[in-house]
């Protein structure tokens, strides 16, 4: 066990104290719910017991023309060994910040670029799954339990100006401790369309506030609490809800 402050390691710096069990082999962890690099998630004031991989699962190895990379890996990490090794497709790693494990249980990913466009199986304590076995949409998957490796398809050609151009299109992303998107883009509009369009850009409650930047980005102004967070949540639903009979869907993970 480790006791882990997630007021500094969340990237939404909200939560506080909460003992986290490090895992350091593959086994039977369905008391605990995982997390990697909560770049994506809130900790509530209570939330369930937390589990993490280990340095164990920290790897990237080559074979067969497979990227084999265990899921504590993070995606910077992956960013370097690509552009090192001439590898294409992990260009949108460029500031998008997480575990692997995180990213593909997410399907993280930018426009039309996704983790799974490349992915060809994974690991999990139910077993090996193919990509064509895992159901997966925008910023959705199937899986189900712990992922601990992750295998692509290597392609060769990094390439730095797709790099480039990754990075430019967060151009309008806020500087403030976030935990990216707020709300999964709905078929209509774009959510940070909806939000700014019921008149919440900007709009503050304490600590936290929807981006005046980038609507759809939930930022922390420094002291900002979970409770706050999730009024705003609540706020946004509610009035998109209202003019435009839109359910937003929320995107972070709130544990
Ligand atoms: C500034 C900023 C910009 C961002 N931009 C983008 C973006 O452009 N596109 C995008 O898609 N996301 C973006 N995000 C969100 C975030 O980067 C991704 O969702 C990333 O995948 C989170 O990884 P993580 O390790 O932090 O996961 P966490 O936040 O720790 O976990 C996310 C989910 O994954 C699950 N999970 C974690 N590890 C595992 C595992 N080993 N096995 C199974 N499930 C697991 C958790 O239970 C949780 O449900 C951004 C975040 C920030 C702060």
């Amino acid at each position: 066990m480790k006791i882990i402050d997630f007021k500094k390691y969340s990237s939404i710096h909200i939560g506080s104290k909460h003992k986290v069990k490090i895992i350091n082999e593959i086994g039977d962890y369905s008391k605990y719910t995982i997390i990697g690099k909560c770049h994506n998630t809130i900790i509530s004031n209570n939330p369930p017991s937390l589990a993490m991989l280990g340095d164990e699962f920290d790897y990237i190895l080559q074979k067969n023309n497979k990227l084999i990379v265990g899921a504590a890996t993070s995606s910077g990490k992956l960013l370097v060994y690509c552009k090192k090794h001439n590898i294409a497709h992990f260009e949108l790693l460029a500031k998008l910040p997480g575990n692997m494990g995180g990213l593909v249980k997410m399907n993280a990913g930018l426009k039309q670029y996704e983790i799974f466009n490349h992915l060809h199986s994974i690991k999990t304590n139910n077993g090996e799954f193919l990509k064509k076995d895992i159901d997966h949409t925008y910023r959705h998957t199937s899986i189900d339990g712990i992922i601990y490796e992750v295998t692509f398809d290597i392609h060769e050609g990094y390439d730095k100006q797709m790099q480039n151009e990754f990075v430019k299109m967060r151009d309008n992303q806020p500087n403030l401790p976030s935990a990216g998107s707020c709300f999964k883009n709905p078929k209509e509009h774009s959510a940070g369309y909806l939000i700014e369009n019921v008149g919440l850009k900007g709009h503050t409650i304490g600590g936290m506030a929807f981006s005046s930047l980038h609507a759809n980005f939930l930022v922390n102004m420094g002291n900002g609490t979970y409770d706050e967070a999730m009024k705003l949540i609540n706020l946004a639903k509610e009035k998109v809800k209202e003019k435009f009979s839109i359910d937003l869907e929320i995107e972070i993970v709130i544990l």
